[in-house]
C-alpha cells in the first residue's frame, strides 16, 4: 500500500491541483505533511458565553447572526473602519477592523459568525476591536467549528482556519486508518501511551484538553524516542572504534600545573582530570567543555595538546573565525612558551595566509614538524593532512555543525575530541542535543576578578552617562562605547559610530584622547589602534561588534553599550565579559529604549545577574530553542512537535528507553528492532551520513 507520505495532498477532498500550491507555503507537499500539520493553538467553544454575559476587559468568543455591517472613514486617522454588529438572541456587540476593506464584502448579514477577541466597551456599547473572525456556512460548518474545542491553525494568505479544518476533517476520515503506529506496543503500553492513530486524531480534533495534552505527549514521546536513538547509536558508532591510548606519568601532570604563575581553580583540575582520564582511555574521547568566557577553558585544551605531544602525536585546535583563533594562538603560544613545554611548536593555520607560507605549513603539519595547529575551519580543508593527529578542539561548538566535527576528526585516527562552548547549555537541551557527548563544566571563575555593575540609561540620560566617563577617565581608567551594527542598515550604523567619534572628539570629550575601531578597516589599521589602547595612549575607545571576542584591556573597566536593545543576549554577555577581568571592579553602562516586550526581557535579564548559565537559560526562554541555537543546529530541527523545555519528563523517560534499547541491542539487529534502522535512516539522514564518515 502506498505510504502516506507518497500521496499528495492535492487528492485530499477539496484541494485538487489548484490548492496544491497554497499547501505548499504552509510546507504541506503530502497527506502525513497535512496530517502531522498540527495546531498552534485551541480555542474552547464547548460552551460560549451568551453575549449579554461577557466580561468587559477580558478575551471572549462569541457567536451569532449578522445584524448589520458598515464602513467608514475615520476622519481623525484617515483609516478604512469595517463594522460588524451580531446578535445572538441575548444581546449584540459590534466588532471593528482598520484598514481592511475587503471585509466589507465578506460579512453578509443573515450569516453566523464567531468572533473572538478582547471585549471593550465605547459608547456604552460592547465592542471588539480587529477581533479574529470567522463565518459559519452551512449547518456541517458549524459541527466543526462551534459547539467543541477548536483547532487555531498557522495560516497564509488565501487559506482560512475554517477550509483547513475541514480539509483535515477529510483527510482524517480518509487516510487516519492507514497511520502507521511505530512505536513497540509494550512501550505504549507501559508508559500508557496510546496509538498513533487516536493520537493524531486528538490533536486535531480534542474532546477534552486532557485528550489533547495526552496526544502531544504520545507525538511527542515517539520523536524524542527516536531521536534518543540515533544519538546513541552515533555516540556508539564512535566510541566503539580504537583510539590512542595516551600515556601522562604523574609527575609531567604535574609539571604542567605548576607551569603557571597562578593556581588552577578547583574546576579547571577537576576537568584535566576527567580529560586525562579519557585520553587514556583507548576509546576516542568525545567531550564537550562548557563555561563561561574568562573561565579559562583554553588552559584546559592545552593540557591535552601537551598530552598529545608528550606520546609524539599532533594537536589542533579549531575556532569559528579568524580573530579568534588568531587570540587562541597568541595566548597558546604565550603559555606554552613560558612553560615546561618550550618544545612544542605552534602554528596558526587560516586562510588568509600567503601561498608560499602555507605550502610550507602544509608540509610541516604533515612531517610532523609541527606539533599544534592554531586555525579555522580551513584546517577541514582537504589538504591538510597530519603526520598522527591524536587530539583536536573545536572552540565554540554552535558555530559548527555535527558534520564539521566529524569531518575534523577524520584527519587522524580516531583522535580525542574536546568541544568547548562560552555558551553554557541549560542540562535539558544538553541532553538533546548532545546526549552523545560527555560533558565537562567549569563553574568557577578565577579568583581575584572585579564584578561587574550594570546600569540602564534611556537616551534623555546622555550627560548623565557623559558625565560618569568623565569621572572615570579622570581616575585613570580607560573606556569602550560599542556601537552595535546590524547587517540590514549597516551605512547608517556605522555612519552613526564615525559621528559619535567625531563629537566626542571636538566637543564632549575634547581633552581626552579617543580611539575608533569598526569592521570595515584595514586589519593593520584597527590593529594598531588596539595597540595604542592597550598601551594607555587612547583613553575613550568609540567600538563596533570587533571587541566581542579578542581583545583583553585589563585597565578598561569601563563600558558604554549604545543602542543595548538591538543586541542579543548572548551578545551583551560577551561584550560585558571585556570588563573587570583584571582585579578593578568594572561599570557597564547600557544606553537602550526597549522597543519590544522581547528587547525588554533581554535587558532585564543582562541587568539581573553576570552568570553565563543563568543568561543562556533566560535567552533560551526568550528566544525558544530553535533561534537560540540557529537553524545550522542539527537536532532541534528534527524535532517538529516536541519541546525539550517544556517537556523535560517526556524527554527523560524517552530517553531512558532508547539507553535500555540500544543496551540489549546495540546493532537493532533483533527482529523486533530491526525496524527501527529503517526510521532513523529516513528520519535523520544527515546524522546517518555523520556516522558513516566518523
Ligand atoms: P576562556 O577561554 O574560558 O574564555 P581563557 O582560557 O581565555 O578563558 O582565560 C582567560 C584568562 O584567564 C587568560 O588570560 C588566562 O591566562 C587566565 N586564567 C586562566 N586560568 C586562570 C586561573 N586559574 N587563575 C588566574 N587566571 C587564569
Ligand atoms: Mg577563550
Amino acid at each position: 500500500m502506498q505510504s502516506l507520505e507518497d500521496i499528495s495532498v492535492q487528492y485530499v477532498k477539496g484541494v485538487g491541483p489548484a490548492r496544491k500550491k497554497l499547501f505548499a507555503q504552509l510546507g504541506i507537499e503530502s497527506v502525513a505533511d497535512l496530517l502531522y500539520f498540527f495546531p498552534r493553538r485551541y480555542q474552547d467553544r464547548r460552551n460560549l458565553t451568551p453575549i449579554a454575559q461577557v466580561q468587559v476587559g477580558e478575551w471572549q468568543t462569541v457567536s451569532g447572526t449578522i445584524l448589520a455591517k458598515d464602513s467608514r472613514r475615520s476622519w481623525y486617522t484617515k483609516k478604512h473602519v469595517s463594522q460588524m454588529t451580531m446578535d445572538d438572541g441575548s444581546g449584540r456587540i459590534s466588532c471593528i477592523w482598520f484598514n481592511q476593506p475587503y471585509l466589507d464584502r465578506y460579512f453578509v448579514e443573515g450569516k453566523r459568525v464567531v468572533c473572538y477577541g478582547k471585549v471593550d466597551v465605547y459608547k456604552e456599547r460592547l465592542q471588539m476591536v480587529s477581533p479574529e473572525y470567522e463565518i459559519l456556512e452551512s449547518e456541517e460548518d458549524e459541527g466543526l467549528n462551534l459547539k467543541r474545542i477548536v483547532p487555531i491553525y498557522p495560516l497564509t494568505r488565501g487559506v482560512t482556519q475554517r477550509y483547513l479544518r475541514r480539509t483535515i476533517k477529510a483527510s482524517l476520515e480518509k487516510y487516519k486508518d492507514r497511520l502507521v503506529e511505530q512505536l513497540p506496543v509494550e512501550l505504549r503500553n507501559k508508559h500508557r501511551l496510546s496509538n498513533i492513530k487516536r493520537s493524531i486524531g486528538n490533536i486535531h480534533f480534542p474532546e477534552s484538553f486532557e485528550d489533547q495534552e495526552n496526544a502531544l505527549s504520545r507525538i511527542s514521546f515517539e520523536e524524542f524516542y527516536f531521536f534518543q536513538i540515533s544519538i546513541i547509536l552515533r555516540r556508539l558508532s564512535i566510541t566503539c572504534k580504537k583510539g590512542i591510548a595516551h600515556k601522562i606519568s604523574d609527575a609531567h601532570a604535574l609539571r604542567f600545573v605548576d607551569a603557571f604563575p597562578f593556581e588552577l581553580t578547583g574546576a579547571q583540575k577537576k576537568v584535566i582530570r576527567e580529560i586525562r582520564a579519557d585520553m587514556e582511555g583507548r576509546s576516542p574521547m568525545l567531550r564537550l567543555l562548557q563555561g563561561d568566557v574568562g573561565s579559562g577553558k583554553t588552559l584546559v585544551a592545552i593540557f591535552g595538546c601537551v598530552m598529545a605531544f608528550e606520546n609524539g602525536h599532533q594537536s589542533c585546535v579549531m575556532a569559528p573565525t579568524e580573530i579568534l583563533a588568531r587570540q587562541h594562538y597568541e595566548n597558546i603560544k604565550a603559555m606554552i612558551e613560558d612553560g615546561t613545554f618550550k618544545d612544542m611548536k605552534v602554528a596558526l593555520f587560516i586562510s588568509g595566509i600567503k601561498k608560499a607560507e602555507k605550502d610550507k605549513l602544509y608540509e610541516q603539519i604533515k612531517n610532523g614538524e609541527i606539533d599544534l595547529v592554531v586555525g579555522t575551519h580551513a584546517l577541514i580543508n582537504d589538504e591538510v593532512a597530519f603526520k598522527s593527529l591524536s587530539f583536536a578542539v573545536i572552540d565554540e561548538q554552535h558555530k559548527f555543525g555535527v558534520r564539521q566535527r566529524a569531518l575534523l576528526a577524520e584527519k587522524g585516527k580516531n583522535p580525542d575530541v574536546l568541544i568547548m562552548t562560552a555558551t553554557p547549555i541549560p542540562r535539558t537541551l544538553c541532553i538533546t542535543l548532545y546526549g552523545d557527548l560527555d560533558i565537562s563544566i567549569i563553574d568557577e571563575m578565577p579568583p581575584g576578578r572585579g564584578k561587574v555593575e550594570t546600569r540602564l540609561y534611556n537616551h534623555q540620560q546622555a550627560d548623565e552617562v557623559y558625565g560618569l566617563i568623565r569621572k572615570k577617565a579622570a581616575e585613570g581608567q580607560q573606556v569602550y562605547v560599542i556601537y552595535p551594527i546590524i547587517e540590514e542598515s549597516e551605512k547608517l550604523d556605522l555612519k552613526a559610530a564615525k559621528e559619535m567619534y567625531k563629537y566626542f572628539q571636538t566637543t564632549e570629550f575634547k581633552k581626552l584622547s579617543i580611539g575608533l575601531v569598526h569592521g570595515q578597516m584595514k586589519q593593520k589599521e584597527s590593529h594598531e589602534i588596539m595597540g595604542r589602547f592597550k598601551d594607555k595612549e587612547i583613553d575613550i575607545l568609540v567600538a563596533t561588534t570587533v571587541v566581542e571576542v579578542g581583545v583583553d584591556v585589563p585597565n578598561a573597566n569601563v563600558m558604554v553599550i549604545e543602542n543595548a536593545e538591538r543586541f542579543g543576549l548572548a551578545q551583551l554577555h560577551q561584550l560585558r565579559g571585556r570588563i573587570g577581568r583584571g582585579e578593578t571592579d568594572g561599570l557597564c553602562l547600557l544606553v537602550a529604549e526597549a522597543e519590544t516586550s522581547e528587547s525588554n526581557d533581554r535587558l532585564k535579564a543582562i541587568l539581573s545577574t553576570t552568570n553565563g548559565f543563568e543568561i543562556a537559560q533566560h535567552d533560551l526562554e526568550i528566544r525558544g530553542p530553535g533561534r537560540f541555537f540557529g537553524r545550522h543546529q542539527h537536532g532541534l530541527n528534527e524535532l517538529k512537535v516536541a519541546n525539550p523545555l517544556t517537556q523535560l519528563d517526556i524527554l527523560e523517560l524517552a530517553r531512558k528507553e532508547a539507553i535500555t534499547l540500544t543496551e540489549n541491542d546495540p546493532k537493532l539487529a533483533k527482529e523486533p528492532n530491526r525496524y527501527i534502522n529503517d526510521i532513523i535512516k529516513k528520519r535523520y539522514p544527515t546524522y546517518l551520513k555523520d556516522v558513516k564518515a566518523g
